[in-house]
């Protein structure tokens, strides 16, 4: 039998998942202990890990639960191996002197969060990955079609090969291909605004600490990522943020001292991008044996660093959820039990949106007594000791 024979014939595993970012791969990774034979379908290779490579733009703030799930899927060490930077202080204001600072020795934690490149999260899943022979990492590779029926899922893959799967884990992202061939809608609504990660160097970063300033325009951000290297974060209306992407890196940097508060010094340009902000939710998570997981369930404005953490908490509950259905020797893709996914998981991702929405609308405008209320907010939290503890520790996933 030739390759293309073989390719073309119908293949079994357990669970499929679509999609081997940093959420399909963690679930990838979380699951493989299990046995159960897994198959991991990847449009795109990520490059390798160099560490002459200068840092990438799409970087993520990683919650101290997200460092454990890591470290459980025998990835972190992998990851700080290659790059990853450790913050200790996170400040929120809009005018000096109102502002709540949050720190990790107030909860007698080392560290609030790492700054990690989204790519070198998904290396360091994908090499852990390596010592497992019951997960296939199928790269690169996508979905064409999907059929259901009560006991199985039924594939097509992009290189014509069919696949049966008991369970199917959708992690193909917010455009997720996936949720629409399930049939499963959104609802989603763009906030009218844009944000740009702008990549910087600099001698005197505030370097273990993250900060963001509310501005009627939108929020400003600075996330450390090194000694000398950072990364802002500038939202704004559509028009602004388009006119700024087409400046030299050295006219942006011109418009950020303008724009942004003092704080930062002396810094140079490194490289920039932008990004459109748009909230999405699944109306529901689960459909047949199809189960949305990561962006393709829920995004969510970037405001408070929450999106992926909150794919990894999706992850953490399918994780749990299958790998008993496995030892009881049960069902994996029962209806009961996705539906107990869905249970968990939505009605919490929906408050975390919520929050991040109330968040972002009363902090962007000029009204005046908005403004002072919300400056007397931030001054108020700085001084409310249990209650103060208890949202950082929530924000840590503590
Ligand atoms: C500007 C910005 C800043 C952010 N900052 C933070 C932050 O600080 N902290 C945080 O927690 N989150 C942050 N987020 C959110 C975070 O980036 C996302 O939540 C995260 O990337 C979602 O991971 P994912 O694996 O679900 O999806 P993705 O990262 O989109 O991965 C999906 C994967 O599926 C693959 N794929 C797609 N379609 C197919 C297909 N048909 N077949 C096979 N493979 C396919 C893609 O190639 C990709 O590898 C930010 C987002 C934005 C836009």
């Amino acid at each position: 039998m030739d390759m293309q024979q073989m390719d073309m014939q119908q293949q079994e595993c357990d669970i499929a998942i679509i999609g081997g970012g940093m959420v399909g791969a963690l679930a990838a990774a979380l699951l493989a202990p299990t046995g159960l034979s897994i198959r991991l379908i990847e449009a795109k290779r990520p490059t390798e890990f160099n560490p002459e490579q200068p840092q990438d733009l799409r970087v993520s703030a990683i919650s101290a639960t997200s460092v454990a799930l890591l470290e459980k899927a025998g990835a972190w060490q992998r990851i700080l191996d290659m790059r990853a930077w450790p913050y200790q202080r996170l400040e929120a204001y809009e005018w000096q002197g109102f502002h709540t600072e949050f720190s990790a020795a107030s909860v007698n934690c080392d560290y609030l969060g790492y700054m990690v490149e989204n790519r070198l999260i998904q290396l360091g899943l994908w090499q852990a990955l390596a010592q497992y022979p019951n997960v296939t990492l199928d790269c690169p590779n996508g979905l064409e079609a999907l059929h259901q029926t009560e006991s199985g899922a039924f594939l097509t893959l992009a290189h014509g090969q069919q696949l049966n799967a008991s369970l199917v884990l959708a992690c193909d992202g917010a455009e997720s291909f996936t949720r629409q061939l399930a049939g499963i809608g959104i609802s989603a609504w763009d906030y009218g605004q844009r944000c740009m990660l702008i990549s910087i160097e600099a001698d005197q970063l505030e370097s273990d600490m993250t900060w963001q300033q509310f501005t009627p325009s939108g929020p400003r951000a600075f996330l450390p990522l090194g000694k000398e290297q950072g990364c802002l974060v500038w939202y704004d209306q559509k028009q602004r943020i388009q006119a700024l992407a087409k400046l030299d890196n050295e006219t942006l940097a011109e418009q950020v001292m303008a724009n942004f508060p003092p704080r930062l010094g002396n810094f140079k340009v490194l490289s920039k991008g932008s990004f459109a902000l748009r909230r999405r939710h699944a109306n529901q998570y689960v459909k047949g044996r199809v189960v949305l997981l990561g962006d393709a369930a829920h995004t969510i404005n970037p405001l408070a660093g929450q999106g992926v953490n909150l794919g990894f908490k999706d992850v953490a509950a399918i994780v749990d959820l299958v790998s008993q259905g496995a030892e009881a020797q049960l069902d994996i893709g029962s209806v009961e039990r996705l539906a107990r996914y869905q249970r968990r998981r939505r009605p919490d991702n929906l408050l975390m949106q919520t929050t991040m929405d109330v968040c972002y609308h009363a902090f962007s405008n000029d009204i005046l007594p908005l403004k002072i209320l919300r400056n007397l907010s931030l001054r108020a939290a700085q001084h409310s000791g249990p209650l103060k503890t208890r949202v950082m520790k929530y924000a840590m996933g503590l």
